[in-house]
């Protein structure tokens, strides 16, 4: 039995249905049946949202200087008030995003909040105003600083498969810099924002400054932010397709865009590595179903253990077994993808990978296992990086193995792809790894499973997996434009 409450949207400081009361069904992944409704955004709505963000913007003072640790005390009683409703996020989780009990603890649920408090940390090293110093200049002494300001109205449109660490992401980041912002989340999972405008009375945000919207349509609201000139950024995560598209529409009103749009990440197995078979075993992909934009999809082994190596995973998926797809398991971290659209788009790849390599393990639906989208744990070995499956992000539960000769060899595969979001290097000799990183065309990057992501790092991506940083003291810093400002003087 769930505890999910009909999701609603916020705007201007209220709790509202969609204008003309028009819901949505939100569809469970687990049951492919539905589990709750959502309030089904109009233009209309969006377009009261939008004004009333641009209102708090400009008419009130919520973006003054002199409010920074007022907003810093509201956004740390926001956490608060997240915290004390963590079992319920937890619910949401687990019910409208598919995740199953297990990952609560991780990424879904408390590293969102763990990230939020390391923004709140890392808030007093935001750096406001940057001193350049005097220069003598046609005859005039010129006093030269910058004051770094909000930059206005954020679009924030965030994906399903890891809802509320995006939302925090994006939200908190962008409230602690002075912006107001409209949080538009994907249509699976509009709970995870709805609980954002739940929240924010009762943390004394003033009205306008947040906003939610969201509805059955994944274009509408968001196309609506990303082409009007009264929203100044748009922070995206999501697609590479869309992600182009944003690009390309909010050149009209050359707008800001943050894009983070997924990747195909590396993990090499250098044939050094002490710890070969526990590296080689870390490379299976289960977590969350294989549904993170930084997962290292792409298995990279030296080919004079690749044998071995196949051997290895071979054991861990026969030992994993069918240790997953238990909704309430607390020790399962694995549940079905999220909506019948990604189950049949990765099964579908899957059939590709049938076509082009050998399948090692797992390679199926399992019905058998609940009416959702559940698709065993996957993995392709004697696969080459021309392959569809070693280039597509597939965004299920599916790792590709692929050998590599030498240092270069590996290097090579692993920036031969579209994306660049992160991977990994394990290896007895941290110099080695080291040179490979800084080799490597991404914006994260570990050595011998070091975790390059938290709250405090900035994250994000280069090629197609995107611009800009979220996360970190970086990650607040998105959301200020400097305003360079010289004091003049004769004499
Ligand atoms: P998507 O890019 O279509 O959706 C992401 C968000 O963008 C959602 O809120 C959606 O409603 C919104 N959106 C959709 N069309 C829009 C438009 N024209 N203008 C503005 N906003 C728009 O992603 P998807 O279809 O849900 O997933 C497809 C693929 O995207 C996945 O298979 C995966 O490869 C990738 N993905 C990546 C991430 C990531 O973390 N980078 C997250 C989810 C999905």
């Amino acid at each position: 039995m769930t505890t999910l409450t009909p999701a609603r949207l916020f705007i201007d400081g209220e709790l509202r249905d969609a204008a003309g009361g028009k819901t949505f069904d939100v569809i469970s992944p687990w049951t492919d049946a539905p589990i709750n409704t959502a309030a089904d955004a109009s233009a209309e709505d969006v377009e009261a949202a939008i004004v009333a963000a641009r209102r708090a913007f400009d008419c009130t003072d919520w973006s003054h200087d002199s409010n920074r640790q007022k907003r810093l005390e509201i956004c740390t009683k926001y956490l608060d008030l997240f915290k004390a409703n963590f079992d319920r996020l937890a619910e949401i989780a687990i019910n409208e995003g598919g995740c199953a009990r297990g990952s609560v603890n991780r990424e879904q649920v408390a590293m969102a909040l763990a990230g939020w408090q390391d923004y709140l940390d890392v808030f007093p090293r935001v750096e406001w105003e940057r001193d350049y110093g005097t220069r003598e200049a046609w005859g005039m002494k010129n006093v030269r600083k910058s004051y770094h300001e909000p930059i206005g109205v954020v679009g924030a449109i965030t994906p399903w498969n890891a809802p509320l660490y995006v939302n925090v992401g994006k939200v908190v980041a962008a409230l602690l810099a002075g912006c107001t912002v409209i949080l538009k989340p994907a249509p699976d999972t509009p709970s995870m924002g709805a609980i954002f405008g739940e929240l924010a009375n009762e943390a004394g945000i003033p009205k306008g400054v947040m906003n939610v919207v969201f509805g059955a349509d994944p274009a509408l609201a968001g196309e609506m932010l990303v082409t009007d000139k009264r929203v100044d950024l748009i922070s995206f995560t999501g697609s590479t397709a869309v992600g182009k598209r944003i690009m390309q529409q909010g050149a009209e009103s050359l707008k800001r865009v943050f894009l983070e749009l997924g990747g195909k990440s590396a993990r090499i197995v250098l044939e050094d590595d002490p710890l070969f078979e526990r590296d080689v075993a870390m490379g299976m992909l289960t977590n969350h179903a294989g549904q993170g934009c930084a997962v290292q999809s792409r298995l990279l082994v030296h080919r004079s253990r690749y044998e071995e190596a196949k051997a290895i995973l071979k054991a861990t998926y026969e030992n994993f077994g069918d240790n997953w797809g238990e909704q309430e398991n607390p020790a399962h971290t694995m549940g079905p993808v999220v909506n019948r659209k990604q189950y049949e788009r990765v099964l579908g790849l899957i059939e590709v990978g049938k076509s082009e390599a050998t399948l090692l393990a797992g390679g199926k639906a399992r019905p058998d296992k609940g009416p959702g989208y559940l698709i065993e744990p996957t993995c392709f070995v004697d696969v080459t990086n021309d392959m569809r499956i070693a280039q597509e992000e597939i965004f299920g539960p599916v790792v590709v193995v692929i050998p590599f000769d030498d240092d270069e060899d590996a290097i090579r595969i692993a920036n031969d792809s579209a994306y660049g979001l992160s991977g990994g290097v394990c290896t007895g000799d941290v110099e080695r790894g080291l040179k490979i990183a800084r080799r490597i065309h991404a914006g994260t990057f570990s050595i011998n499973n070091g975790m390059c992501i938290a709250g405090d790092l900035p994250f994000g991506g280069v090629k197609a997996s995107g611009v800009g940083r979220e996360w970190g003291v970086e990650g607040i810093e998105e959301y200020l434009e400097p305003k360079l400002v010289a004091i003049g003087s004769f004499g």
